[in-house]
């Protein structure tokens, strides 16, 4: 196995329905999200996949949906109200968005999809909320 990796900055906002502590207010992290992608083998030249694609494919892909957004849970209580004030500003998510959901998400439903045809798989993705905390999904 032999596997690239490329880490992506953004701004985002989230909380943390059911969080005992202050998770639970609406606030947003400086995220920092490493997605580590896997060939079977590596490319004529002796690449996993080039870098320059990683980020068109999974980079970009966060900075266009989720960079400067609100991330809200579809069954948060508080998601109506948001929407009236600001729908164009949230990005509704089938997942309360902790750091674990959020790696799981990029894991299992975006990077499948973004990364169709290039014959390589996110098989890791690290979420930091901030420089001492962050959630790792693995396949
Ligand atoms: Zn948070």
């Amino acid at each position: 196995m032999i596997t690239a990796e490329r880490y992506h900055d953004i701004s985002c906002g989230h909380r943390v329905v059911g969080h005992e502590g202050k998770c639970r207010f609406l606030h947003g992290h400086n995220y920092r999200i490493h997605f580590e992608v896997e060939a079977q083998k590596l490319d004529n030249i002796g690449r996993v996949l080039d870098f320059s694609v990683i980020k068109e494919k999974l980079c970009m892909w966060l900075e266009d949906h989720y960079d400067h957004k609100f991330l809200i849970w579809e069954n948060d209580p508080l998601l109506e109200d948001l929407k009236m004030l600001t729908a164009e500003s949230l990005v509704i998510v089938p997942f309360n968005p902790t750091a674990e959901n959020i790696a799981q998400h990029l894991v299992e439903v975006i990077a499948p999809l973004q990364l169709e045809g290039t014959g390589c798989e996110l098989i890791r993705c690290k979420v930091e909320e901030t420089q001492k905390c962050s959630a790792t999904y693995k396949k």
